[in-house]
């Protein structure tokens, strides 16, 4: 283990905690307001069968914008490379990650990454299946696969609060669909993205898929190739550009590992070849990231010598 010692991750955690109270709980999702923001957690995994964990380590939590990165995966494995570029592109926005404005200032209109709502909205809308449970069985096998624990599942209380206030969301979708960007009904689409981005877990889990990320895509238990390469390196690629929405360039200075966050406080961490992490503190920053996991992260890449440049 990089850090096999539980007393330092410990004190690490105690000193990140200190940061929660500069942040805020997401509340535009009503159900997300009312987690703990003194929670702090964390996970590390680095294949052996052992993770390490200090901190809230019990709590679970939605995805939110974590579950980009996985539906982006499966997206491509549907679809390859080829057609999913066609409906989204490779840049960072530089603006917050519910932004409509660049959907309507470039020319042909096409979202500008798949770590935005608008081009995960995109990228949802690609993945293959019959109806919207198909679709969602699809992305929990798949989430199965990655962390081994087959009782993840969504969860309704938070999927339902998303999908009764998320008309930003649905603006997005339409403004698309009219620039031919997504096809079928919008709202079988929020459908399926409201319960995507309530996909339930703890840190342990999330540290699970980073894991395999970190790993090129192979399980390290089994050695079977769950993500194929490339896609493992497209994924963790916008997870450096784009991971941490409009502070990407910040934390690949500070931090530099390729990661995604979401608004319920997690962060999805993947040190490749060494470690996969699973952050979760509810508290955020004004840019929608959890305030103190990104201070912990920070302190575990300078004491452990985890950046990748
Ligand atoms: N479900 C959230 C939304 O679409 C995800 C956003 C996020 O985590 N940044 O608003």
């Amino acid at each position: 283990m990089i850090c096999d010692n539980f007393d330092d991750i410990y004190e690490i955690v105690s000193q990140a905690r200190k940061y929660t109270k500069d942040g805020k709980v997401a509340d535009y999702i009503p159900a997300l307001g009312e987690a703990d923001p003194n929670n702090l957690a964390v996970a590390m995994f680095d294949g052996n069968g052992t993770c390490l964990s200090a901190g809230n380590v019990e709590e679970t939590f939605t995805l939110q914008s974590v579950s980009k990165v996985l539906s982006l995966a499966l997206a491509l494995l549907d679809n390859g490379a080829e057609k999913v570029f066609t409906r989204v592109g490779m840049e960072p926005t530089g603006d917050p990650f519910n932004s409509i404005a660049k959907l309507e200032s470039l020319k042909p209109s096409k979202p500008l990454n798949p770590m935005i709502n608008a081009g995960a909205l995109a990228v949802t809308n690609m993945i293959a299946g019959a109806g919207t449970e198909d679709k969602l069985g699809r992305l929990l096998e798949f989430i199965h696969d990655l962390t081994g624990n087959t009782s993840i599942t969504y969860n309704e209380k938070v999927a339902t609060s998303e999908f009764e206030t998320a008309d930003l969301n649905r603006a997005l979708c339409y403004f698309m669909r009219q620039h031919g960007g997504i096809d079928g009904g919008v709202e079988e689409l929020m459908d399926l993205y409201t319960k995507q981005c309530a996909i339930e877990m703890d840190c342990e889990d999330l540290s699970k898929i980073g894991y395999v990320l970190a790993n090129e895509g192979v399980d390290p238990v089994s050695q079977r190739e769950i993500i194929p390469l490339h896609i493992a390196r497209i994924v963790k690629t916008f997870m450096v550009t784009c991971g941490m929405y409009n502070a990407s360039g910040e934390f690949a200075i500070r931090v530099g590992i390729p990661a995604k966050s979401g608004v319920s406080g997690g962060i999805l961490g993947a040190v490749p070849h060494k470690l996969g992490i699973g952050i979760y503190g509810p508290a955020l920053d004004e840019k929608g990231n959890s305030i103190a996991g990104m201070k912990l992260l920070e302190t575990l890449s300078s004491r452990f010598d985890l950046s990748m440049f």
